[in-house]
């Protein structure tokens, strides 16, 4: 028996020994098979199908890259994530256990803006093929690359979706199958994209994300721009890791690399001389996600009237050296994310707001072209021309400095009833941990009352958005029952908790519509049958009938329409329902 043992063991590593080795020689075997031709010096992006097909040739060709794939999208096809290993492990945690840092970049999520498609094709390949030494810099760094993020609109391809931009001839369209933009809706998450984007972004837990774009608005001389993640609202040392250290290197590189970059040009007025300003991006946009888990993010952002080889070449480059800083300061980034995480972990206070200060201004150098406003020979009013036979270099001043106007404290857990399982489902791929009540209970909680609130007079992305949300607090005893959910605030994903479940930020699940039937009454009275007790309560309770008086008093209105004064007294009933304009995530404190 043990002989045969023996015998089975050597020949389980034979068979696993010619598996290994035949997998090699199939690799090798392949090598002849002809490439999908890049076609950027032409002005041609590749389409979805030549794209994919690029990367499941470099995954046969190469034991170190992988083609894998995830989930759905709105169109019906998988996300695609094409992965660069040098350890020849495509397992997330078992390479981040051997010190390697993700670097993830994020293609086509608006289609009709490609270079990146392009760029990244042209450098897995390089890499892969060790041009120039590359191989060099993936010695502790893997790069993940989505080839394509909104699949539907890159099959969606004409020459006219983007009116002012230079090529490529084919472009594919903003929106998704959903006809969603998908650069709104990593808060919401109503595309199957983006919940299957959520599935790799925290399999992955990228140190850097680069989303690629092509810009709209002013005309200069740079051919890349960048919106990266805002330093304020990082954790302290991954914000100075970031405007201290990363962001002069990217600047310096892309210099050298002959592409030289500037911060996006969002003017403050008209023309980029009245200045710049950085944006604080909401978790609607990809910026806006990835700081809520530390993740630095970065969108490039290639000038639109550039040739389109220009546009791929420049974010070539700018993926390339954020590799290279990978490479080189891998430590440090990965040293102030564990700090940060930490940090997030016993976070209590987070801002919600912020507004621009105008009075804290840097100065940048800006290479631009003299503007004018002349005759429109179309409309018979002024048009604004740049004149590119005379670019300037000038200072201008640059204004990026934040001041919170709302700061929140966070409670020692959101209780949250299982009825909200669409909020439930989010927060789980979002990677938040709940606990789960195991019986009926009943707690203490401080409520929100929806105080006031506007909403969109037209849909925004699918959606009703409301905006100016004001509440107020009461401590009251709610029912829980079992299977209803604790949320702690002493985790990792305690920002995205807090910018999602606090109902006044930007792009809170109340502020998209999750919990829109609160905002409905659900019970009426009939005036006739409610006079009766109307009197009697006016007759039991003084301090009522004297604010009664007193509303009747000060406002005419009031005082002469006998239905609105029946409701102010409905309105303080034991019949008004208490659920009307509560919101349902209750703040839980334990002392
Ligand atoms: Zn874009």
């Amino acid at each position: 028996m043990k002989k045969f043992l023996t015998y089975f063991l050597y020949a389980v590593i034979a068979s696993l020994a010619l598996i290994i080795l035949a997998r090699q020689i199939v690799k090798k075997s392949v090598k002849k098979m002809p490439e999908v031709l890049l076609r950027y010096e032409d002005n041609y992006s590749l389409t979805y199908a030549e794209t994919i097909e690029a990367y499941k040739s470099l995954s046969k060709q190469h034991i170190t890259a992988k083609l894998l794939t995830y989930g759905t999208t709105d169109i019906g096809k998988p996300l695609h994530l094409f992965v660069i290993s040098k350890t020849k492990n495509f397992s997330p945690d078992a390479i981040k256990d051997k010190g390697f840092r993700v670097v993830m970049v994020n293609n086509a999520i608006h289609p009709g803006e490609p270079c990146g498609v392009d760029a990244s094709v042209k450098l897995a390949r390089d890499i892969l093929e060790n041009k120039d030494g590359l191989w060099e810099i993936m010695d502790s760094t893997v790069l993940c690359i989505i080839p394509m993020y909104n699949i539907g609109g890159a099959l969606n391809r004409s020459p006219y979706n983007r009116a002012n931009q230079n090529g490529p001839k084919d472009q594919g369209f903003r929106a998704n199958a959903k006809n969603l933009d998908l650069n709104r809706d990593y808060a919401p998450m109503t595309s199957k994209n983006a919940q299957t984007f959520a599935q790799i972004f925290h399999n992955w837990k990228p140190d850097l994300l680069i989303d690629t774009h092509t810009t709209n608005g002013a005309d200069y001389q740079y051919v890349m721009t960048l919106i990266p993640s805002h330093p304020q609202e990082l954790p302290p040392m991954l914000g100075e890791l970031l405007s201290d250290d990363l962001e002069p290197f990217l600047y310096e590189s892309m210099r050298n690399s002959g592409y030289e970059m500037i911060p996006y040009v969002s003017p403050m007025g008209q023309l980029p001389e009245s200045g710049l300003q950085q944006y604080i991006n909401s978790p609607r946009y990809t910026t806006g996600y990835g700081k809520l888990f530390n993740t630095i993010t970065l969108m490039t952002e290639a000038h639109m009237f550039k040739p389109f080889k220009d546009r791929v070449l420049a974010t070539y480059e700018f993926i390339k050296t954020a590799l290279v800083y990978t490479n080189m300061h891998g430590k440090r980034l990965t040293d102030a994310r564990l700090e940060a995480d930490n940090f997030v972990k016993h976070q209590k206070d987070f801002v919600l707001h912020w507004q621009l200060d105008s009075t804290m201004k840097e100065e940048i150098e800006f290479k631009g072209y003299e503007a004018e406003f002349i005759d429109s020979k179309v409309t018979g009013g002024m048009r604004l021309r740049y004149d590119r036979s005379k670019p300037f270099t000038k200072q201008i001043p640059y204004f990026k400095h934040y001041t919170p106007t709302l700061t929140i404290n966070t409670p020692d857990y959101y209780v949250i009833p299982q009825a909200w399982h669409e909020v439930i489902h989010r927060l789980a791929i979002n990677g938040v941990q709940f606990e789960r009540f195991e019986q009926d209970t009943t707690l203490s909680v401080e409520a929100y009352y929806i105080d006031s609130y506007n909403t969109y007079p037209r849909p925004y992305n699918g959606k009703y958005l409301h905006t100016n949300i004001e509440v107020r607090k009461e401590v009251q005893d709610i029912p829980f029952y079992k299977g209803d959910y604790l949320v702690s605030t002493n985790q990792l994903a305690n920002h995205y908790i807090v910018e999602m479940l606090e109902p006044q930020a930007y792009d809170s699940f109340f502020a998209w519509n999750f919990f829109d039937s609160i905002l409905q009454r659900k019970e009426y009275f009939s005036p006739y049958v409610f006079e009766d007790f109307a009197e009697q309560m006016l007759a039991e309770n003084k301090d009522l009938r004297e604010r009664f008086e007193q509303k009747k008093k000060e406002d005419k209105e009031f005082a002469s329409d006998a239905y609105a004064q029946l409701s102010f007294l409905y309105e303080h009933s034991p019949y008004f329902e208490k659920s009307y304009l509560r919101y349902p995530v209750y703040r839980l404190n334990c002392n």
